[in-house]
């Protein structure tokens, strides 16, 4: 049997989805805290119109538009969905392990599926540059590609540790003349702020929120803040993903039993569930969702399911997820990607409605799952993507204790080609 399965360019969805009106309750809006400084009004004045429409958006199937289409065909969408054979046979598993492959993408992984479309739709809108925020790297390199796409200049803040950890991130960022800071960045007042308290300050996603969405807001017109995750615009241009699997298994005649895929701010995990969220609530089949994370940033398995900001210095809106406090920065052990605080309010609610499942592994757990991977498959995985491998290892496990023939499908969110250096400081 051929373990690839591939859709044509003609297959490829013309929708997304929005899964909001399906989920089981009403999701709690984003709000503002009661201090008179209105994040929801500077929202919308740093952003493209049409990206805050989406995240409130009532009906279900949203028509992408030409120009973003014919821009994921041009990166390689359809991504093909593979078997993983090796893997299930080294492990002696009845379970079927299938991948949808996120990685092959241009800059690594699925992240251009979000950042093609807000680029397209900021430059519609008359904005010139984008700015971000980046934590381990690829959100920003795939900024900075897509702006290339469009005619448009990109600035990113990636945090200081992957900076200095993952070089050659930055590095790609700049091949597409994108500008890097790192974060917390002395050139904006949050910024330093931070500094003035540690010189040395690691940085996170969260740090980063706070110098982009400081410099857009003193651009405004210019400079078009873009996210990349959390937010349920950026899960709506991911739900491409799953959309796509769904095709895909159908062809093969395969119900899934279990999807598994690694949670940072949620984006690839919706993108690839949600479309899968009807029949899962409509209980037709066993259908298992289950999230992965690392034990040193815990959201899902130990933090608390209440409103907070995505950024220190407080600027984003009030969203309710599963959190960490937003003053969270991670160990400064921890390599793995997947450093956020909190999440997808959208995630965080099916978590709170029991429809998702969720395990934290060791760092040590996770490297392992991507050697294992590489291996057996000749793949090297992300180490975020590492998390829903070895996610994945454990169900079939659990399938062959129990004996029973699973279909086990996997999101390889991206390419571990620039996280060399993560591997050999944990494996070597
Ligand atoms: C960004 C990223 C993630 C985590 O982000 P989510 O928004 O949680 O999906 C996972 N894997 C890779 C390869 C990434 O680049």
């Amino acid at each position: 049997m051929n373990p690839v399965t591939n859709l044509s360019a003609d297959e490829i969805p013309k929708q997304w989805y929005n899964a909001i009106p399906d989920l089981p309750g009403v999701l709690p809006a984003i709000k503002d805290p009661d201090d008179g400084f209105s994040r929801i009004e500077l929202g919308k004045k740093i952003r493209p119109k049409v990206l805050t429409d989406q995240d409130n958006l009532e009906e279900s199937w949203i028509d992408i538009p030409d120009e973003v289409l014919e821009k994921y065909l041009q990166v390689g969408r359809p991504t093909p969905l593979q078997r993983a054979e090796n893997l299930e046979k080294y492990f002696d598993t009845p379970a079927k392990i299938y991948f949808k492959r996120e990685d092959v993408l241009p800059c690594g992984s699925f992240k251009l599926n979000t950042s093609l479309a807000q680029a397209y739709y900021s430059k519609r809108e008359g904005f010139d540059t984008l700015v971000t925020e980046t934590g381990a790297g690829q959100w920003g390199v795939a900024v900075c590609m897509s702006a290339k796409q469009f005619g448009m200049d990109a600035k990113v803040f990636m945090a200081r540790t992957s900076y200095r950890h993952k070089p050659y991130c930055a590095t790609m960022m700049k091949v597409f003349n994108g500008e890097v800071y790192e974060s917390p960045s002395s050139i904006t007042e949050a910024g330093s702020k931070l500094l003035k308290e540690d010189s040395e300050h690691p940085g996170s996603i969260g740090t980063g929120i706070s110098d982009a969405i400081e410099t857009a807001s003193k651009n405004l017109g210019r400079f078009a803040y873009v996210s990349g995750s959390n937010l349920p615009h950026v899960l709506l241009h991911q739900t491409i993903i799953g959309l796509e699997t769904k095709k895909q298994l159908d062809k093969l005649s395969i119900t899934p039993n279990a999807l598994v895929a690694c949670v940072g701010g949620g984006s690839n995990l919706g993108g690839f569930f949600l479309p899968f969220l009807k029949e899962k609530i409509a209980k037709k089949s066993d259908l298992q969702f289950m999230a992965t994370e690392s034990e040193s940033v815990p959201r899902l398995t130990e933090g608390k399911y209440q409103y907070d900001f995505g950024d220190p210095a407080a600027l984003t809106p009030l969203m309710k997820s599963y959190t960490l406090g937003h003053e969270f920065v991670p160990p400064k052990i921890h390599i793995g990607g997947l450093r956020q605080h909190s999440g997808s309010p959208i995630v965080g609610f099916m978590r709170h409605k029991k429809i998702l499942d969720a395990l934290a592994f060791s760092q040590s757990e996770v490297f392992e799952a991507g050697q294992l991977f590489l291996q057996h498959e000749g793949i090297l995985p992300a180490p975020e993507s590492c998390h829903a491998i070895r996610g994945a290892i454990q169900l079939a496990l659990d399938a062959k204790e129990k004996n029973e023939p699973k279909n086990i499908v996997f999101c390889l969110s991206g390419s571990g080609w620039l996280d060399l250096n993560s591997y050999k400081k944990v494996l070597f």
